[in-house]
């Protein structure tokens, strides 16, 4: 249930609201915007009488919020999240791009690759330490020590940097991570969702490979009940019926997300198509359809990659990619509001 307040609403009379719906069990969270203050309900709302609530002096308009996602609805929180890392911020009208290798398989190779995107002007940098892979005998990641080598990389550079996270016993590990890194195959792993909920990093999910739109913001919704609101949603493509490339891009998943949340959206054009010379079409049209971001895959030698090299970009490449991105950004932001 939303409570959207009048505008010269009395904080007196609202503080009694607020601990009136308190003792009855009902969470609250606050969105207070340009136009309107909007409270949240969230718990157990059936019993509440929207009519009593609707005639308050305070009260503009009540309503009801059938989607089970609550603090992920757009309708709790209207404006767009933007979510400050170091001296960035994801969502709010810039374009983040997250680049760099899937794995980080030596402290020369990350660091190289660090510098080599920055200067193209990637925003931060990618790259696992725990990889989730579909078979135990391929590469599992350098666990901690890629950890350090990703550390080492940001101190370079400057650059954030943004790891996957596959068990909760590894939380500790991330203190000094800046983004948390849920991968599609945990998208529903509840226990990983909940863990990252009680901390304040901010949590980029990746789309499960068979999630629908209400079981990603569910997902989203896990970590956001346990009090962390710096939740990000990634569309890395989906299992579909075609085999020609790893999965499908959604590109809808873009102004639907817009549409239904609050939370940015970024696109992985890497994992989406498995394929480095379809990451750049894909990831133009998810800039114009109005991506916050992407996460591309970038090796400085693919051919030898110990994960992912067919999908991964060269530097050289992804060079003019990120300045046409860039360009296009710049574009499509100054249509928006046109009529
Ligand atoms: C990754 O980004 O390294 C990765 C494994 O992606 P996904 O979880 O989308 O497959
Ligand atoms: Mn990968």
């Amino acid at each position: 249930m939303i409570v959207i307040l009048k505008r010269d609403h009395n904080p007196e009379q609202l503080e009694s609201l607020v601990n009136w719906l308190q003792e009855k069990g009902i969470a609250i969270h606050t969105s207070i915007g340009e136009a309107n203050t909007i409270l949240g309900l969230v718990g157990d709302t059936s019993k509440l009488d929207i009519d009593l609530i609707a005639a308050l002096d305070i009260v503009e308009d009540v309503k009801r919020v059938q989607e089970p996602y609550k603090n992920a609805n757009r309708k709790f929180h209207p404006e767009d999240t933007v979510i400050p890392v170091r001296d960035t911020w994801i969502g709010g009208g810039s374009l983040t791009i997250m680049a760099g290798p899937c794995s980080v398989e030596s402290e020369e190779q990350v660091v190289a690759i660090a510098r080599a995107v920055k200067a193209s002007g990637a925003t931060m940098l990618r790259g696992g330490a725990f990889k989730p892979r579909t078979s135990p005998y391929a590469f599992q990641g350098l666990g901690e020590t890629g950890l350090e080598y990703l550390k080492a990389a940001r101190a370079e550079t400057g650059l954030p940097i943004v790891t996957e996270l596959m068990d909760i016993t590894q939380l500790p590990l991330f203190k000094d991570v800046d983004v948390i890194q849920i991968g599609a195959r945990n998208m529903q792993n509840f226990d990983l969702l909940k863990a990252v909920g009680h901390q304040d990093k901010p949590v980029m999910i990746k789309r499960g490979m068979s999630a629908t739109y209400e079981e990603w913001l569910m997902s989203a919704e896990y970590v956001m009940a346990g009090g962390n609101e710096n939740v990000i949603l990634c569309e890395r493509g989906i299992r579909t019926f075609e085999s020609y490339t790893r999965n499908t891009l959604d590109l809808a998943a873009i102004p639907v997300l817009r549409k239904l949340t609050h939370l940015p959206i970024i696109v992985d054009p890497s994992h989406a198509t498995g394929k480095y010379w379809l990451v750049e079409p894909l990831a133009m049209a998810a800039v114009a359809a109005g991506a916050d971001g992407l996460q591309i895959e970038v090796h400085n030698d693919p051919e030898h990659a110990l994960c992912d090299g067919p999908q991964s970009l060269k530097p050289d490449t992804f060079d003019p990619l990120a300045r046409k991105l860039l360009s296009l950004h710049s574009v499509v932001s100054g249509l928006e509001g046109q009529a």
